[in-house]
Order: C-alpha cells, then structure tokens, then sequence
C-alpha cells in the first residue's frame, strides 16, 4: 500500500499552466500562444453564429428518445436550451441516436455515414474518445505496440499510459527539423519495418497539433497501403474537421479513403482488424467545455457489428455510466437543419481562414523586420497550429521578455494572434532569435 503523502507531485499539463500563469500575469500587452482554442480578431472566445442560434431561436425539443414535445417561441430567446422544460433525464448509454447519426455523415459523408458497418458511440469531447479506444484496443485486440506521431498531442502518451499499461508506445518520424517539413520517409519505413499485425497506429485526420504539417493525398495512399498489407488498426484522431481547410468535407478526405479502400464491400475481406475515428466537436462547434465528441468504430464488411458495439457500451457504462445532453442538442440541432448547417458551414470558413490571414501577417512581419531566417512554414501549415522553430531558450525568453505564452517545443497558437498584437509579437521573435 502506497503511503499518499509519498506520492510525487506531478508537472500540471503545460498548456493549462501557461493559461494559468497568462491570466496571472498583469502586463496589459500580454499575449497567449498556449492553448489551442479560437480566439476572435480582439482575442475573445467566440461563439459560432450557428451555435448562437440554436441557443436563440425556437427549436423543437425533445425527449432524448427524440419525441418532439414542445416548440419555444422567439421571446424565449437564449432561454432555450436551458429552459426548464428541457427535460434532463438520462440518455441511453450509447448517447443521442439522432447526434450520432448526423455526426457520422458530417465525418464519413452521408453516403458512408449509412453503411451497416460504421458502429458510434458518444464519447466524452475527443479526448474521451481517445480513451475508450485506447482501452478498448488494450482489452480486446491486444496489439503489442502502439506508434504514436513524433511529436504529437502529448496526451496521446498519457492516455496509453494510463489506459493501456500493456501496449508499448513507440514513435514513428513525422517532423524533421532540417527542413521544417514532414519526414515521409521515416514514418513509412518506421511502420513498414516496426508494427506487426494488430499494431495500432495513431493517425492526426488533418491540422496536425502541434506541427500544423499534414500528409499530401498520395502519402496517405502509400500508408494506407501499409496499413493494409500489415493488417494494422488505425486510431484517426480527428479533432479539427473544417478548422484545417474551412471545408469539412476535405479535412475528411483521409479517413474517407481509409474507409473506402480498407473497409468498403468492395475491399478485400483480409484487411485490417477494425478502425476507430475519434471526433472532437469541441474546436469546429466552439463547444470546448461542453465536452462532446464521438467514437466510430470501423468493422470488415458482413462481420457482425453487435459484439463490439457491446463491449464499447460496457466501457462507458463503467466509467460515465451515460453520455451528457447538452452538446449532443446543440450540435445535433445545427447539423439537422439545412439553414443552420450552412451557416455552420461559413463559421467554420471564418475560423479557418482568419487563422490563414494571421499566419501571412506574421510571416510578412518577421520579414519586414528583417527577422533571421526563413519564415515561409509559418504560412505553408495548416490548422491552429505553428512549429514555429523556436527552441526552448527562445520561448522562455519570450515569456519572460514580452510576457508572451507558448508550449516550449516551440508551438504557437495562432488563434491568440490578431491585427491588433502581431507587430509586437514579430518584434518580440526578432529580439529572441
Ligand atoms: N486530439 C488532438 C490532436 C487534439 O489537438 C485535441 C485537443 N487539443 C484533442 C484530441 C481533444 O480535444 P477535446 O477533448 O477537447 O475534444
């Protein structure tokens, strides 16, 4: 038995703290890179106007068996979700059916999002999602290794750690620092020469955090083609659908592709085991603190789906015993009306392509500054991202300097940069450099 006073205290999660330490901090030209969450053109959080609506105008509301009951009118604006006559009863431990459904098409399309062999659950935001896929392959497919990008989301290790004591992480190139770009190369050799079948290998679906750099399309052919002939389960995490591009329907092309050529009736029947997709809705919807996302499991065509699908809602019913409503609501309400799904549809070009505009303002003033270097990845990634190149020293002294946040291998959050704080910014990188 473990003496608890013995336990070590542990680093809090580094984007968390530099939030913290940001909102501690009383210089009034501070800026924060940390966290990667949108921010609007005067660094507020901001709500997508689809979203506004569904929170402001009369929507049917529903039992969570999906029986309309009753209409708000327009007066009970911004009441409506939480009106009190919203039920709150518990959804079925699979989650909202009809959220489900719609957030399977958004992902896969309608046409695959239809196929028998796509199983969804709710999950709690992506990182849920990650979890019960990590816990899932951990009990029932007893992979031996797991690859995980080099770098990737940090909490990738933490949840495999910590769910899949079992599974050894190892690392597969992705970033080469010589030239700022993808290591292609090494991360096809590594999974051609390292994962045996039933590996898992964990793939970022687009935006990829935190280098922004993302696979071109006949890259993921060739690893799909890996994938294939090694039998190997895929792990998409997908957590920034139509923040990459501002087309959702193209930041889901490699996971279409995976589905189309692996898992599709025409596929071959002795592919890979199964493929999960775990879908954040917290960046594309602006829901972070709602917490919602789902997880799809992928199956071989004509193979029952029902054990599986078992196995995930006993996984939920052990660690929430049943999903949360509020988020399901909301975004099943966007993505069920034709109006709100465009409106959603033009937020998410917003986000996306104000992040585009900050990366050519910063890139133009680090070069109108005459700022060392070659700037032009800056504007080349895609995502909230940017691996800036900045080494630790140089981010330290940034914060420190300039009262300026960032992680400390060097990713920027682009979405805390605006017209209004980037000419400090590239100021303060020129003055670190
Ligand atoms: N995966 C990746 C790659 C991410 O960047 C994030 C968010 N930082 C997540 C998953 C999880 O997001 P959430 O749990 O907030 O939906």
């Amino acid at each position: 038995f473990t003496n608890l006073g013995d336990l070590p205290v542990l680093p809090q999660p580094e984007s968390f703290a530099l939030t913290a330490a940001y909102n501690e901090d009383s210089f009034p030209n501070k800026v924060n890179l940390g966290q990667g969450v949108y921010r609007d053109n005067n660094c507020q959080p901001w709500v997508l106007l689809s979203i506004r609506e569904v929170k402001s105008n009369p929507i049917p509301l529903t039992t969570p068996s999906n029986s309309p009951i009753s209409f708000l009118t327009p007066s009970q604006a911004e009441q409506t979700l939480h009106n009190q006559q919203v039920n709150h009863e518990y959804l079925p431990i699979p989650g909202h059916a009809k959220f489900l459904a719609k957030a399977r098409e958004l992902l896969f399309s309608p046409q695959i999002g239809s196929q028998d062999n796509i199983t969804s659950i709710q999950a709690v935001a992506g990182t849920g999602a990650n979890h019960l896929a990590a816990i899932f392959c951990a009990r029932n497919l007893r992979p031996k290794n797991v690859f995980i990008s080099d770098p990737t989301w940090d909490n990738h290790h933490l949840i495999w750690e910590i769910a899949a004591p079992n599974v050894t992480r190892k690392l597969y190139p992705y970033y080469d620092p010589s030239t700022r770009g993808l290591n292609f190369d090494g991360m096809l050799s590594e999974l051609e020469n390292s994962a045996e079948e039933n590996d898992v290998v964990i793939l970022h679906a687009c935006a990829h955090n935190p280098t922004g750099i993302d696979l071109m399309q006949d890259q993921w052919k060739k690893i799909a083609d890996v994938v294939a002939r090694k039998k190997l389960f895929v792990v998409f995490d997908c957590a920034y659908q139509g923040f990459a591009s501002g087309d959702a329907d193209a930041d889901a092309w490699a996971i279409r592709y995976f589905y189309t050529t692996l898992f599709a009736k025409s596929s071959s029947p002795t592919g890979p085991a199964g493929m999960f997709v775990c879908q954040s809705l917290s960046k594309n919807f602006g829901l972070y603190g709602e917490r919602i996302g789902a997880l799809h499991l992928v199956t071989p065509p004509s193979l029952p789906t029902q054990g599986a699908k078992a196995h995930l809602v006993q996984l939920v019913r052990a660690e929430i015993s049943c999903p949360s409503l509020f988020g399901a609501r909301l975004v099943h309400t966007v993505l069920d009306s034709a109006e709100l799904f465009s409106k959603w549809q033009d937020d998410v070009k917003t986000m996306a392509h104000r992040i585009k505009g900050v990366r050519a303002l910063l890139k133009s003033e680090l070069e109108k500054l005459g700022a060392q270097g070659d700037w032009s990845h800056i504007e080349q990634q895609i995502g909230m991202f940017s691996f800036t190149g900045l080494s630790s020293a140089q981010v330290r002294q940034l914060r420190e300097r300039h009262h300026i946040y960032m992680l400390s291998n060097g990713r920027m959050s682009l979405s805390g940069l605006n017209e209004g704080n980037v000419a400090y910014v590239a100021q303060a990188i020129k003055d670190v450099l």
